[in-house]
């Protein structure tokens, strides 16, 4: 009985010490994960390859580069289950915007397949899955984009005219689609690829699925 209160004390002063620690995890995580950016527009989609119903109530939007890694790991394992679970059952439309952070070899794919979406929308899909498959696994900062690769690729994919596309790429047809995609970079803020936006919110990270699936519901909600 004679140490009760002096435990009782160290017992209280713990439990406070917890709690003030527990706080403090609670604040920074509220910090780091909580507050997803968010801009009171959403990127236009106007003249952008998509896929899923035009009519779909939510947009997701990738920010993304041919060269990048990260991005087509991202459309290897995220894109998949975004595909089944929105875009397949109408809940949204989902659109590629070239990020140039690579240089002339992200400006090149770029310029391809904006070329490729211009003279057959039906084949740009394709092309872009098969050019992002090109990309090396084990050195993808050596170059691998060049005009004869992106011909290669095309010329894996019927309704896809080369010899026009050898000409829409070496003459730069496509620039304008290009830059525009660069305006957009640089209004929203684009840092990392790929940077996914549902609607006006980016998805701080790309890779965290449970993240973007809410940040979908949500908008879901709120049409
Ligand atoms: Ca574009």
């Amino acid at each position: 009985m004679k140490g009760s209160p002096i435990k009782i004390v160290v017992i209280i002063t713990l439990a406070i010490v917890a709690l003030i620690v527990a706080l403090i995890v609670l604040n920074n995580n509220n910090s780091e994960y909580g507050e997803e950016q968010s801009f009171e527009r959403q990127p236009s989609i106007d003249g952008q390859p998509t896929i899923g119903d035009s009519d779909a109530p939510v947009t997701v939007v990738e920010f993304g580069d041919f060269k990048c890694p990260a991005c087509k790991a991202w459309g290897e394992t995220v894109y998949p289950q975004l595909v089944s679970d929105y875009v397949d059952t109408g809940k949204i439309q989902f659109a590629f915007i070239n990020v140039l952070f690579h240089g002339e070899e992200s400006k090149l794919g770029s310029l391809a397949a904006e070329s490729v979406y211009k003279q057959n929308s039906d084949a740009y899909w394709d092309f872009h899955n098969a050019l992002f498959a090109e990309q090396p696994s084990d050195d993808h900062h050596s170059v691998w984009i060049t005009t004869d690769k992106t011909l290669e690729v095309a010329g894996g994919i019927p309704n896809i005219d080369v010899e026009q596309l050898k000409v829409d790429v070496e003459s730069n047809t496509a620039i304008e689609e290009v830059n525009k995609d660069t305006e957009l970079v640089t209004e929203f803020e684009v840092q990392l690829t790929p940077t996914i936006m549902v609607n006006n919110t980016v998805i701080e990270d790309p890779f965290d699925y449970e993240s973007i699936k809410q940040a979908i519901d949500n908008a879901l909600k709120g049409n």
